[in-house]
């Protein structure tokens, strides 16, 4: 019988690996982690999710943005932001955040390797700049891939890390910048843009395809849309970069149109690349796609039976949050642990100022698909608590099946949105009805009372056309 070193070898710290790695361990296997020294927690702990979210919380905080309803419009916090306040915060909470990763790991006798993985072959790992040396050679019985990705960096453009950044980098800005392009409106170019935005840069979203977001309900991004242009975002749709020229004071972006548009910096947000060049495919019998991704089936198994891969790197949904349930189910499958398959109402969350959440099928789907269904909307100005936390343009949209009054979708923009979600995530999870929020009571005042009123106004509208049948 063959003898590894370790039952389980996980290639990357971020979610995926770290959650494969503590199941693993947790079933009482040896299970070792391979990272780098700077990058323990992943791209989620050290240039995506948490630092993002963070420098979204100093920025509603220090502008006093979601106050101005109630103080005014020149109302701020501190006055000066500069890029030191935001982040000491972001650097604050990041740190914090490692500690608690190497914790966890350290806590369930995961042995954290330092340094980069490829393979040798389909058993063994060498691991490059390690603590133990230059190279350290590692045997596994079963491998996770979970390396995730890093930003796509079109080759016409000279990225410099001062001025023409990409989202992975755009936190190392040396000042805030007064004018910003922001290449990409995919959900972290938005993100970022609409951050700048609140922080008083003027920024110019260009994008090539027509419109953004649109998996998202269309009236809601409209609403954000609205929102961004009163910050003074611009919108150039259906425009690609020609080229950005950048010289020490400012830059130049060109678009293929003619347009040039100056600015002190431009932030790339156009697309992401699975981290997957390093790591020596072909020699574990591997390969992955164009974009560096890698196949699996549905017990995130590759063609390699002792080979998982999870996270970013096996392409969509590319969320934390379902990384980190791929991450456990990998390791359960790869040890015989009976577990369930991941359940398929997964919430959509976007952080822009003002943020967007969703579950379940957008109007557009079900209108394709010839659902019938009727809408139920609460605007959170009609909501005491709306009004005492000073948001009125929030609200949150039912979509009720008029054959049987399920729940069908649930969609909201403004104010805890992306909390607010996960109640009608429970509702349509356990297969209620609208009927259920009707009769439920909820805390008064409290935002989650959206879900009542806009149940009461999607069952009067309902009621309406039932009486006209009878
Ligand atoms: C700006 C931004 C904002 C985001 N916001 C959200 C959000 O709000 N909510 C959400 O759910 N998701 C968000 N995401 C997505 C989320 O960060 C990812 O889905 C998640 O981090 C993917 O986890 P992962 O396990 O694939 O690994 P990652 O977090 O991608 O980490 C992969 C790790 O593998 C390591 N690695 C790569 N190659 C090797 C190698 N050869 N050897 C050793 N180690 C290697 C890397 O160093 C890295 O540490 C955001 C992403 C970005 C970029």
């Amino acid at each position: 019988m063959t003898e590894y070193d370790y039952d389980l070898i996980v290639i990357g710290s971020g979610p995926g690996g770290q959650k494969a790695a503590i199941a693993a361990a947790k079933l009482g296997k040896h299970v070792a982690v391979v990272d780098r020294h700077d990058m323990v927690g992943g791209v989620c702990v050290n240039t995506g999710t948490i630092p993002s979210k963070t420098l979204r919380e100093a920025v509603l905080y220090l502008t006093g943005m979601s106050q101005r309803e109630l103080y005014g419009a020149s109302y701020q916090v501190k006055q000066d932001i500069t890029i030191a306040d935001l982040l000491s915060r972001t650097q604050h909470v990041v740190g914090r955040e490692i500690q608690v990763v190497r914790a966890q790991l350290l806590r369930n006798h995961v042995e954290l390797l330092t340094g980069t993985g490829r393979f040798l072959d389909a058993h063994t790992i060498a691991v490059e700049g390690s603590h133990r040396g230059d190279r350290h050679t590692i045997t596994g019985d079963k491998v996770v891939i979970a390396t995730g990705t890093s930003p796509a960096r079109p080759s016409e453009v000279d990225f410099d890390a001062a001025r023409v950044l990409d989202s992975d980098e755009i936190l190392q800005l040396q000042e805030i910048p007064s004018t910003l392009v922001v290449v990409g409106a995919g959900v972290i170019g938005i993100e970022y843009a609409s951050m700048f935005a609140a922080l008083g840069s003027r920024v110019t979203v260009v994008e090539q395809r027509e419109r953004m977001l649109d998996f998202c309900d269309p009236e809601i991004v409209e609403s954000l849309k609205f929102h961004l242009r009163d910050l003074a975002v611009t919108f150039r749709f259906g425009e690609k970069v020609a080229n950005v020229e950048v010289n020490d004071h400012a830059t130049v972006t060109t678009l293929v149109s003619g347009k040039r548009i100056p600015a002190d910096a431009v932030m790339y947000s156009a697309g992401r690349q699975g981290m997957t060049e390093e790591l020596d495919l072909a020699a574990a019998g591997l390969e992955a796609d164009h974009r560096g991704r890698l196949k699996v089936d549905e017990h995130y198994r590759t063609p390699v039976e002792h080979i998982y891969a999870v996270g970013d790197v096996i392409g969509f949904p590319a969320l934390a949050a379902t990384s980190m349930d791929q991450g456990r189910l990998a390791a359960y499958h790869a040890f015989g642990e009976p577990a369930n398959e991941l359940g398929s109402l997964q919430p959509i969350g976007i952080y822009t100022i003002p943020e967007i959440s969703y579950v379940g099928a957008t109007e557009a789907e079900l209108t394709a698909s010839a659902v019938p269904y009727e809408v139920g909307t609460a605007r959170y100005r009609e909501l005491a608590r709306g009004q005492i936390a000073g948001d009125s343009y929030g609200m949150l949209k039912l979509l009720v099946s008029t054959t049987n009054r399920t729940l069908l979708g649930v969609h909201v923009f403004g104010t805890g949105a992306t909390d607010l979600v996960h109640i009608g995530q429970a509702v349509m999870g356990c297969g209620g009805t609208v009927d259920y929020l009707v009769d439920a009571v909820f805390n008064y005042p409290t935002l989650s009372e959206a879900y009542k009123v806009a149940a009461l106004d999607a069952t009067n509208k309902i009621r309406a056309l039932d009486r006209f049948a009878t």
